[in-house]
């Protein structure tokens, strides 16, 4: 037997019946832009939020870009970003023209750390964004205090933490706007790629959909510079049937985090951790390892498939190191790098290949 990282395809042959039949009933309708499937998208995702607005977008990627556009962020200033990330959070500020400041992590947790927020900052920071690294929440609370203190637009980079709960609330309530990403691996995945920006404010929400429309709000009438950067109405109805099940596919994950965590407590794992404040929704399990390479290639032997998340931070990718920036030193994220490991996770892991993995890591960590 052996037990892939992620089965993607599983959610399709769960639903097959209803995707088939949304998918069907958008080719047929003549809709291939925008429209009643990308609209009924926004305002059940919005709603499944707890916020008034939701915008699509091509990306998760283009949702943070856009996000910062829509709060004025640009060349000059400066957005504090966790020095441990998913390349795109960085990426997004880069391409606003704006320069990316590292922040360390708390290493209990793996997401930025509130405490450091003062010495990272200066009087160009003009935005922050939190990621809730692995679908567990980014500690918000201090967070928002510090970006009201020093006027800093607060952006949550949610792509991985679909109905996440901070302090019982949905994470993308507590900030200025939030961004999502639909790729087919995060806890709510198209069959392709698809975003979304969410937010409480009118203004913004329609900022980010005339940026996001060749900055038109009447086609060829064109007020800003503008992308082409539109959720697909394939895929927005796609994510409206598996929106329906996330739920209950986030309690499954949790199901396997607990059951992962019980069997592990015994062995030499770093486990994660999730504060009293924290609901998350596991979208990677993560280990840490003093023999990551070797606990690797031990389970792909034995038909397990781990994967890193990720093996070198953004500051430290040929892409900013050739960049000019000059970085402080970031050795909590260097040494996460080094030792994380994920596990396979997923609605679709069946019980007999989490024992599979369980029995593994027990036998080489
Ligand atoms: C996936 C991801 C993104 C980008 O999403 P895409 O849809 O792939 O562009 C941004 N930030 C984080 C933390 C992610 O995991």
């Amino acid at each position: 037997m052996t037990v892939p990282f992620l089965n993607v395809e599983a959610t399709y042959q769960e639903l097959k019946v209803d995707i088939d039949a949304a998918v069907a009933r958008v080719l047929a309708s003549g809709w291939y832009i925008h429209g009643p499937e990308v609209e009924a998208f926004e305002a059940e995702f919005a709603a499944y939020c707890g916020v008034s607005h939701a915008v699509g977008t091509a990306n998760g990627l283009d949702a943070l870009v856009l996000a910062l556009r829509a709060m004025g962020i640009g060349p000059g200033d400066e957005v504090l970003v966790p020095s441990n990330t998913f390349i795109a959070t960085w990426l997004a500020v880069t391409q606003v023209g704006a320069t990316p400041i590292a922040v360390e992590p708390d290493p209990a947790t793996y997401n930025m750390d509130p405490t450091r927020l003062a010495a990272a900052w200066t009087p160009r920071c003009k935005a922050i964004i939190p990621v809730h690294l692995y679908g567990q929440p980014a500690n918000l609370a201090p967070i928002a205090a510090f970006a009201r203190e020093k006027g800093l637009a607060l952006i949550e980079d949610a792509a991985q933490a679909h109905g996440a709960r901070y302090q019982g609330q949905r994470i993308g309530a507590y900030s200025d706007m939030a961004c999502w990403s639909f790729y087919p691996g995060k806890n709510l995945g198209a069959f392709g790629d698809g975003g979304a920006v969410t937010t409480n404010n009118l203004e913004l929400a329609d900022k980010v959909r005339v940026l996001g429309n060749y900055g038109a709000r009447i086609k060829y009438h064109h007020e800003a510079l503008g992308v082409n950067s539109r959720l697909d109405p394939v895929q927005a109805a796609v994510l409206r049937v598996k929106l329906q099940h996330l739920d209950a596919w986030n309690d499954r994950r949790r199901q396997i985090a607990a059951r992962y965590i019980e069997a592990f407590r015994s062995t030499d794992l770093g486990l994660p951790f999730a504060p009293d404040w924290a609901e998350p929704v596991w979208h990677l399990f993560v280990v840490r390892s003093q023999n990551r390479a070797r606990l690797q290639n031990n389970l792909a032997k034995e038909g397990v498939t781990a994967l890193i998340h990720y093996p070198i931070a953004p500051f430290m990718q040929p892409a900013y190191q050739n960049s000019g920036q000059v970085f402080p030193a970031q050795p909590i994220a260097v040494e996460l790098a080094r030792d994380v490991l994920s596990l396979p996770i997923g609605p679709h892991l069946q019980p007999v290949e989490q024992e599979r993995v369980i029995a593994a890591v027990c036998k080489y960590a």
